[in-house]
């Protein structure tokens, strides 16, 4: 790997790309986040990914706590996700006809999960959870939609409503281009908070179909539910007859094998998936018992369709990511990796005089910065109201110390990184060091 003398021009390249980027896509990007607008910097592009590491276009090389947002549970490139991949181009990559690869995964996903004994794949999770709120809908015969302020579930129009990631960070809570007929029957309630729902569906249940969460909240940072609160939503749900649908596109086969789900004993009517489902390709799924499932088209009469569902690429690639899933060993491991990086992001941050409340689930952790008055004793994210109080400031210092000493981890505040089986205690311990100084950077900018 060349080494950059110049730090000025370490991504010379990547400013190159990107100043032609702009003109040929809006931001200059394929998603928004990637822009790294929220931290004031213009985006570096990537040439490659292998194991934990990335590297990008001007020869800078990382330590990847992005992991395409969550997909790459075994790191860029696993030899047995592309050598399915490879097996699989060479016999075609779509036929429009059914194929034997979605049987084996619909098996693997119903082994895992218990309460998903029926899927139909789509190709995004945003696809999945859109598909799942008509099929709510169909299936109850009402009209309105909870969700929880600072959930996100893909841009979907009816859920783009105070929705995380994206969303926060560049502060368009709603959209424009979204009738307030779209939106005008999804309700939101804080998270954390059962009376809220208590109440709403005293107010509005027999019009309720479903309410739509991330189990564990990942798109304002990671928000885990308090003890009690997802029985407490179950009860209330199944009193007024509303569906509780599980967005676990994000905590699906990544806190737990089974998700979320198991790993907090919840049973939902639909589950959401995406993500590690696709082994890194585009994929999503929803599914839920029989009965329910059987609505929709062709057994029933909500539709749904996809030219590319299904497609044998995406399912080859989701089948080899989850066989390497089969045992609770992986699990085991990423969570020592996890507790190993937030003991030690907790002490540098102590050592640097700095305030940080890192929140984790697993292989899924933030750190967050909190209100620049506030010690981390005071202060911890509970909901989309305390996630926005966060110091977005000094995050971005963070975040740009980090990137130049050689750790990419999420352009914001408000998501989550996530750690995979290809990173090592080694590379654990690389990035405390590095966030050392990073935080050091923070208290000197601070003053
Ligand atoms: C990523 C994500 C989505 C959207 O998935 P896409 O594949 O980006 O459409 C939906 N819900 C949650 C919880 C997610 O994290």
């Amino acid at each position: 790997m060349p080494k950059n003398r110049h730090a000025a021009n370490r991504f010379k390249k990547s400013q190159t790309l990107f100043a032609r980027a702009v003109g040929l896509m809006p931001g200059g990007v394929s998603s928004p986040v990637r822009s790294f607008q929220s931290v004031g910097l213009s985006p570096v592009f990537i040439y490659s990914g292998e194991g934990a590491y990335l590297v990008d276009v001007d020869s800078n090389r990382y330590i990847d706590y992005v992991m395409s947002y969550g997909p790459l549970i075994h790191g860029h490139a696993h030899p047995a996700i592309q050598a399915a991949l490879a097996k699989q181009s060479d016999r075609g990559t779509s036929f429009g006809c059914c194929c034997e690869e979605e049987v084996t995964l619909a098996t693997m996903i119903a082994a895992a999960m218990p309460h998903v004994p029926m899927v139909r794949f789509v190709n995004s999770g945003a696809e999945a959870v859109m598909s799942a709120i008509r099929l709510a809908r169909g299936i109850t015969g009402r009209p309105m939609i909870a969700k929880i302020a600072g959930g996100y579930h893909g841009a979907v129009d009816a859920l783009l409503v105070e929705a995380g990631s994206g969303a926060t960070t560049h502060g368009h809570p709603s959209s424009p281009g979204i009738p307030e007929a779209v939106t005008a029957d999804t309700l939101v309630l804080p998270f954390n908070e059962p009376l809220e729902v208590r109440h709403a569906f005293q107010q509005h249940g027999e019009r309720i179909a479903a309410l739509v969460l991330e189990l564990v909240m990942g798109n304002i940072g990671v928000v885990p539910p308090a003890a009690g609160y997802l029985q407490e939503l179950r009860e209330l749900c199944d009193r007024h007859g509303v569906l509780l649908v599980a967005d676990e596109v994000m905590t699906g086969f990544r806190v737990a094998r089974g998700g979320a789900q198991e790993r907090l004993n919840v049973r939902p009517d639909i589950t959401c998936l995406g993500k590690i489902i696709g082994g890194g390709l585009p994929v999503g799924a929803f599914g839920g018992r029989r009965e329910f499932m059987n609505h929709i088209s062709p057994a029933g009469p909500v539709y749904q369709a996809g030219t590319l569902s299904g497609n044998p690429l995406a399912m080859a690639a989701g089948i080899a990511a989850l066989r390497l899933l089969e045992t609770a060993e992986p699990y085991q491991r990423l969570e020592s990796l996890g507790q190993r990086l937030q003991s030690g992001l907790e002490e540098v941050a102590r050592k640097a005089g700095v305030a940080l409340v890192v929140q984790r689930c697993g292989g899924m952790i933030t750190p967050f910065f909190p209100p620049a008055a506030k010690g981390a004793g005071a202060f911890s994210v509970r909901n989309y109201a305390d996630a926005l109080r966060c110091d977005t400031r000094a995050f971005a210092l963070f975040f740009k110390a980090m990137l130049e000493s050689g750790v990419m981890i999420p352009p914001s505040q408000f998501e989550a990184w996530f750690l995979s089986l290809a990173h090592t205690p080694a590379d654990i311990d690389a990035t405390i060091d590095k966030a050392a100084a990073a935080l050091a950077a923070v208290a000197a900018a601070r003053g």
